[in-house]
């Protein structure tokens, strides 16, 4: 069979790549080894892990948060396999609506573990080993085969006692100790939502820095709010044996001054980053290889060194975003379509679903120091804005960074309720290249989160409002 466009990889980058190739008037199909369609985001990484920060924050809230508004509620318990049951639901049903886009749309979705064959007059081959294997040729291929979790050297992840994402989405009982090692988003993310189901976490970071990519004030608020709230946190350690039973894990490790340590869990979370899957996709058929970190080489475009073949998402540089892949799985489409997209991926919002929230865009202070780069900074808390206060949620602000001639906002940086929202409007500002005083002029709603923005653009000037 010759398609116009073949797609190997379901998750964000693919799924919505191929839509719009269809949209495009392309034939496209997707080559998708799992039984699910959606990828790491849909079946074990973004939607379950956001469905379980809202189980774990209603009962954290209920239990805990309610009195203040002169709320009594008695006799407050989880039910964890009905949680579960939730997140499986909305897992599914998200998944059923990818098969559904897919008839929409005449995608075919070729169920196995795709390879290149080489090249024939047509096109780029493709193999599919599936139950009925076969092989497929297209003018054009786009490679979105995404990441898996990076395992420590030594230690068997068996998603029981010793965890990687997928696991820790399935824990049926709330651990009473749990360990994670690695303190970045999933590890935050995951741990924070078995702290509020009433585990002890105890967080193990080797690096010097917490939260490091995030602007150092916003990091700083955020080690004050979790540890505030709960989490231990140790960063600076080095992991050292780790031993495992059917009861738990002992891991040794040295801390910062570098005292000798242990720590007993019930469960560990290793989420120590993720690594580009390109298992088997026989890159040398077609001439490609990965660089030295395991990424398929691409250009700004997602075009690798081969004509006609394209690689977008984790498997590619940048950030592993769910996002930033489908937009280049969109890109990729056009491009072939003869159109002229393009990705600002200084536009790029990242987001940590933390409770409050951490989002930003553009440029930390500490890289525009870096650079050299004259700014101005003005920061507004949401402890000043009613809508934050009538929610119950004062903690943390806006920091906004603009150029100090031009005034053109160069990063926006939020801890917050609703930031991963909220950072919506900065990434519009920085890709219309507004200054900050565009968003000071822009009337925003009252009584809503998003005044902070604009509050923390005027203080720039030094005349926010109501600070
Ligand atoms: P993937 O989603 O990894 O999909 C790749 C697909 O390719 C998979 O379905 C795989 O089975 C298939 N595949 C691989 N090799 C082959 C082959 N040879 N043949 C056929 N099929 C193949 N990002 C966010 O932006 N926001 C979040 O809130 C967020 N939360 C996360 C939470 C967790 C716990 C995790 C683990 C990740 C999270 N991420 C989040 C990251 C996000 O999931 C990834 O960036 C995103 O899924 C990458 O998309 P992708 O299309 O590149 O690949």
């Amino acid at each position: 069979m010759s398609y116009d466009l073949i797609v190997i990889g379901s998750g964000p980058g693919g799924y919505v790549g191929a839509i719009r190739a269809a949209q495009l008037g392309m034939k496209v199909a997707v080559v998708e080894k799992d039984k699910t369609l959606g990828g790491t985001c849909l079946n074990v990484g973004c939607i379950p892990s956001k469905a379980l920060l809202s189980s774990s924050e209603e009962y954290e809230k209920t239990s805990h948060h309610l009195s203040t508004h002169g709320i009594t509620v008695k006799g407050v318990s989880m039910d964890i396999p009905k949680m579960l049951k939730r997140k499986d639901a909305i897992v599914s049903k998200m998944s059923k609506g990818i098969e559904f886009l897919f008839r929409k749309n005449k995608i075919t979705w070729l169920k196995g573990h795709g390879k290149f064959a080489g090249r024939n007059d047509v096109g780029i081959l493709v193999a599919v080993d599936g139950d009925e294997s076969e092989t497929v040729v297209a003018k054009n291929v786009i490679v979105a085969t995404g990441s898996n979790a990076r395992h420590l050297p030594g230690l068997k992840v068996d998603n029981k006692i010793v965890c990687d994402n997928e696991g820790a989405l399935a824990f049926e009982s709330v651990p009473q100790k749990l360990g994670v090692i690695g303190a970045g988003v999933i590890g935050l993310e995951l741990g924070s939502v078995w702290r509020r189901l009433g585990a002890e976490v105890t967080i193990l970071e080797a690096l010097p820095t917490f939260l490091g990519a995030c602007d150092d004030a916003v990091s700083k608020e955020a080690f004050k709010l979790f540890t505030g709230q709960g989490l231990h946190i140790h960063f600076g350690v080095k992991i050292g044996e780790i031993k495992t039973s059917a009861k738990g894990a002992k891991i040794a490790y040295t801390d910062s001054d570098g005292k000798a340590q242990t720590l007993d869990c019930d469960r560990l979370i290793v989420s120590i980053g993720r690594v580009p899957n390109t298992q088997n996709l026989q890159l040398d058929q077609v001439g490609l290889a990965v660089d030295e970190r395991g990424f398929i080489p691409v250009d700004g475009y997602c075009r690798t060194s081969q004509p006609g073949i394209y690689a977008v998402g984790d498997v590619v540089r940048g950030p592993m975003l769910a996002h930033k892949g489908e937009d280049e799985g969109v890109m990729v489409a056009e491009l072939i379509a003869g159109q002229h997209p393009h990705i600002d991926y200084d536009c790029i919002p990242w987001v940590i679903y933390t409770s409050p929230e951490i989002a930003w865009v553009g440029r930390t202070e500490q890289q525009l120091v870096a650079e050299g780069r004259k700014y101005k900074s003005g920061q507004f808390p949401f402890a000043a804005n009613g809508r934050a206060l009538g929610m119950d949620s004062p903690d943390g602000f806006v920091k906004v960074l603009a150029d100090e001639e031009t005034e053109q906002i160069l990063g926006v940086h939020i801890i917050g309720m609703a930031a991963s929202d909220m950072i919506a409007e900065a990434a519009v500002a920085m890709e219309f290249k507004a200054s900050a005083e565009d968003i000071g002029r822009i009337c925003h709603p009252h009584p809503s989160l998003s005044e902070a923005m604009r509050e923390a653009s005027l203080a720039i000037y030094k005349r926010a409002l109501n600070m």
